[in-house]
């Protein structure tokens, strides 16, 4: 599994100083939450702790620091904090540090929104679980059933799905659930929106009674934090405020296009800056990703694209060529707005403005990973000025006209 982690080798000539110095991270924490500054101080198991320095993490950032112990000596648990900052990777080590592997049995379920999310997750497992031979499953639809039945049939500690194949497996009996004691909800606000709620329901229905419950999100709105004692309990919060969930380092712009048709210049216009290094650009509809992706290449730029809609097979290779940077520019939708990392992004495009507050925070936190810089350039129309203004008002940010040194900035 040597290889299974995203950057490749050379992990710590890429360690980056942990987001928390930074005193502008302000959270408001349940009381008695200490703050934990080093891995060490952890009461890590030897081999994890192993995994996690080869893997390249030095410190715990700030969101590790808080959570982390909470969460290993079995409390609920709703974590949030800034884009980037870590949240999946404490995923990750919690999950590693709380599972006994001399069983083969599930004992961790993440649930999480998307294919490629679950996917990435379980690679993050198996990578700093390594030395501790953690087995983890990616349960997610678009994959062979088969497979799936084999893998959890072997017997593995952990699975990190999306809710649909993870219900179907459990309804099959093939994903036995009576040693989970532990639920993770990444993005959890997303989770338990209305699109998914139901979902998670049912597959909560088949978990054992004494289960640990913990949610972690960039984003939770009230009336999410409201639901939560209907399944929880007790739980440690660590929350941030709305006007300080937006990073320093990713810095925000907007374009006046006035008109739908004029976007489509001023992308190409913008196409060399994109390529600086790699660029994500959100449309709000798969038509629109097609759309835009045919045009763009019939004028002779280099473009890839991804939506739900194609098959998985083509989504997992077109991930795979923008992970190893062979492409740079990729065009797509909010399946692409939560949780996926990749560090080279350092550009995001909104061709279209996001349909909520959230996504927004979401999609500009592509780029921007644990410290680095990153700039979000937002296309408005005459009729988007008032959305972009709530935003702006919202989080209580700064989104300025585009620079025409923009390019300076990346
Ligand atoms: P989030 O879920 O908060 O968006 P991730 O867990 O995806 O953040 O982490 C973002 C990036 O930061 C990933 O590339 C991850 O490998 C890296 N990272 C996370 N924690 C640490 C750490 N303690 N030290 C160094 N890098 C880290
Ligand atoms: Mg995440």
């Amino acid at each position: 599994m040597a290889n299974a982690n995203p950057r490749g080798g050379g992990r710590n000539a890429n360690a980056r100083e942990a987001p928390d110095d930074d005193e502008n991270l302000v959270f408001e924490t349940s009381a008695g939450v200490e703050v934990i500054s080093s891995f060490d101080q952890m009461g890590i198991r030897e081999e994890l702790l192993r995994g996690i320095y080869a893997y390249g993490f030095e410190k715990p950032s700030a969101i590790q620091q808080r959570a982390v112990m909470p969460i290993i000596s079995g409390r609920d648990a709703i974590a949030q904090a800034q884009s980037g900052t870590g949240k999946t990777s404490m995923i990750a080590l919690t999950v590693c540090q709380m599972i006994d592997t001399s069983t083969r049995e599930i004992q961790a379920l993440i649930l999480s929104p998307t294919r490629e999310l679950a996917a990435q997750t379980e690679k993050v497992i198996l990578a700093i679980g390594d030395y501790m031979n953690v087995q983890a499953h990616a349960c997610i639809g678009g994959k062979s059933i088969g497979e799936d039945i084999r893998k959890l049939e072997y017997g593995v500690h952990v699975v990190s799905g999306t809710p649909g194949r993870v219900y179907d497996m459990i309804k099959r009996r093939t994903l036995r659930t009576r040693a989970i004691k532990l639920l993770i909800l990444d993005e959890s606000d997303e989770m338990l929106s209305r699109g998914f709620k139901d979902q998670i329901y049912d597959v909560y229905r088949y978990l054992p009674p004494e289960l640990q419950v913990v949610l972690v999100s960039a984003t939770l709105p009230h009336e999410i934090l409201e639901m939560t004692n209907k399944f929880m309990t007790d739980p440690v919060r660590i929350l941030v405020k709305r006007d300080e969930l937006t990073l320093e380092g990713i810095k925000q712009f907007f374009v006046a296009v006035e008109r739908e048709e004029w976007k489509f210049d001023t992308l190409c216009d913008l196409y060399d800056t994109l390529t600086i290094t790699q660029a994500v650009i959100f449309c709000n509809t798969k038509r629109k990703v097609d759309w835009l992706t045919e045009k763009m290449r019939s004028n002779n730029f280099t473009v890839s694209s991804m939506h739900g809609d194609m098959p998985q097979k083509e989504r997992d290779a077109i991930m795979a060529e923008f992970r190893s940077g062979t492409t740079r520019v990729l065009i797509t939708t909010d399946v692409w707005a939560r949780g996926l990392d990749v560090q080279q992004v350092s550009l995001v495009i909104n061709y279209d403005l996001p349909n909520n507050r959230e996504l927004y925070i979401h999609r500009i936190g592509r780029s921007g990973r644990f410290g680095r810089k990153g700039v979000a350039i937002n296309f408005v129309r005459s009729d988007d000025i008032r959305i972009l203004r709530d935003i702006e008002q919202y989080y209580s940010t700064q989104i300025d006209e585009m620079p025409m040194n923009v390019a300076d900035l990346i």
